[in-house]
């Protein structure tokens, strides 16, 4: 038999694949060239710094971070591979899922991951505002970001003004030529509204193409929303959540338009805040991997768990994207989308228990969580945080928002009762009948 000469067949790029499998395919680094074999892994970086061959390439690597402008991924590569601080090649990755994760491609978009979703969020704001400048916020937004615009930004002179933005007047009231930054959250950290992105999008640029949206996407995660796709410039997230994933990593990360990212690179290379390599390589290789399928097991117990809240006589309010019918959750059907383009609600439900009065309320909610709390563990811990395969449960008001004014919290719809309720991958059967004995514990029923 003859010699048949193979072809290779042509393979998809990554930006052609299923994005659960982007995230795969990125946990592994590609041979080098001139190698037969690399770890199936990436390796983590322990060393702090980096040897380099010579003069020649340590001047280079220094002079290419004056020169503003890298190109590749190679050029990146060799800016941030130098000092730790710098960034890491597991980091570089990392960013690159991130971009990918978001919906767009490294031709327009590139990351910058960070220790906290925190040190993120400050670092996109204060890389672009100088003193004098305002901003636009709209509210609720999760606690320590609120109190960052409360207390502050106003004394690093930046002018916060918290607008309604359902209410395109206001909005088209409150922009002015100092406005830099339109902030707030996809889906709003704790009561799940929503914004119309792409009006609010409209009328910013239209009164001033430069001014920045700016979305925080940690709530729904990028696996069920992408906001550069409905006309946000940015979007940040707390990785330290779904990305995450399993409650045991930290971080942040920024995802920018690409002429935009070497001045962030470079304020976090003069301020601090990269992210820890062992951090990056466990989102990278775990956290970003099992996203998809995370994020679908925890919605579809998300559904089952709000179906189950909405039905109860106890319950007097549920805000989940997937019930109720809320102006909130008619822009979540255009803005919440999975990675198959279905209607995406996500895994976050908050809800108010019945009671005659306020105070009523408040008792039974508490009730409600401290039974959990004595008898819930494992199956739905008491705990702050979000997004990982344990169900969490608390009350933002005296607990994740406790140090955001009252008076806000109420304008912002956070009511006292309000329990906020991240649904994990334990069997919704399960989840439900916790909350069931929770409810008779709490009402006496
Ligand atoms: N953004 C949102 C919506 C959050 O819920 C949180 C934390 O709970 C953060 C940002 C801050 O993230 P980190 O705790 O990673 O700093």
């Amino acid at each position: 038999m003859g010699r048949t000469t193979a072809t290779m067949p042509l393979r998809p790029t990554i930006y052609q694949m299923h994005r659960a499998t982007a995230m795969i395919m990125l946990s592994s680094p590609p041979i080098p060239r001139g190698s037969r074999f690399v770890d199936a892994i990436h390796p983590v970086p322990v060393a702090t710094t980096v040897k380099a061959a010579s003069t020649k390439a340590m001047e280079a690597a220094f002079r290419s971070l004056l020169e503003f402008n890298p190109r590749t991924m190679d050029e990146i590569m060799g800016i941030t591979n130098i000092y730790r601080r710098l960034g890491s090649p597991v980091e570089l990755f990392l960013n690159w899922a991130s971009v990918i994760a978001e919906g767009v491609t490294s031709n327009t978009h590139w990351a910058l991951a960070f220790s906290d979703g925190m040190r993120a969020i400050n670092a996109v704001l204060e890389f672009q505002l100088v003193p004098g400048d305002e901003v636009i916020v709209s509210k609720p937004l999760y606690g320590c970001t609120d109190n960052y615009f409360a207390g502050l930004a106003p004394r690093r002179g930046y002018t916060v003004k918290a607008v309604d933005l359902t209410d395109p007047q206001m909005i088209l009231s409150a922009l002015s030529p100092k406005t830099r930054i339109i902030y707030f959250e996809t889906v709003t950290n704790p009561n799940l509204r929503v914004y119309d992105l792409e009006t609010i999008s409209r009328l910013a640029k239209g009164e001033d193409p430069n001014i920045m949206l700016v979305t925080d996407n940690t709530f729904p995660s990028p696996a069920g929303c992408n906001p550069l796709l409905h006309g946000a410039d940015m979007v940040v997230h707390s990785m330290t959540k779904a990305l995450g994933g399993f409650s045991q990593e930290m971080g942040g990360v920024a995802i920018v338009p690409k002429d935009k990212w070497m001045e962030l690179f470079l304020h976090r290379k003069d301020t601090g805040g990269v992210i820890a390599p062992e951090q990056a390589h466990a989102v990278l290789t775990r956290g970003l991997p099992s996203l998809y399928t995370r994020f679908m097991g925890m919605q579809a117990n998300a559904k089952a768990v709000a179906e189950y809240l909405d039905r109860s006589p106890y319950i007097a309010s549920v805000s989940y994207p997937g019930v109720d019918n809320s102006p909130y959750s008619e822009n979540a059907r255009r803005l919440l989308t999975d990675w198959d383009g279905q209607f995406a609600p996500g895994f976050m439900i908050a809800f108010v228990p019945a009671g005659r009065d306020s105070r009523n309320r408040v008792g039974n909610a508490r009730r409600m969580i401290d039974y959990i709390a004595r008898h819930g563990e494992g199956v739905i811990k008491h705990a702050v945080s979000l997004g990982g395969v344990s169900s969490l449960i608390e009350m933002p008001f005296l607990g994740t928002h406790a140090t955001v004014s009252n008076d806000d919290k109420i304008r912002w719809g956070v009511d006292k009762a309000m329990i906020r309720f991240s649904v994990g991958l334990a069997h919704s059967g399960d989840q439900i009948a916790l909350l069931e004995d929770a409810i008779k514990y709490a009402y006496g029923a």
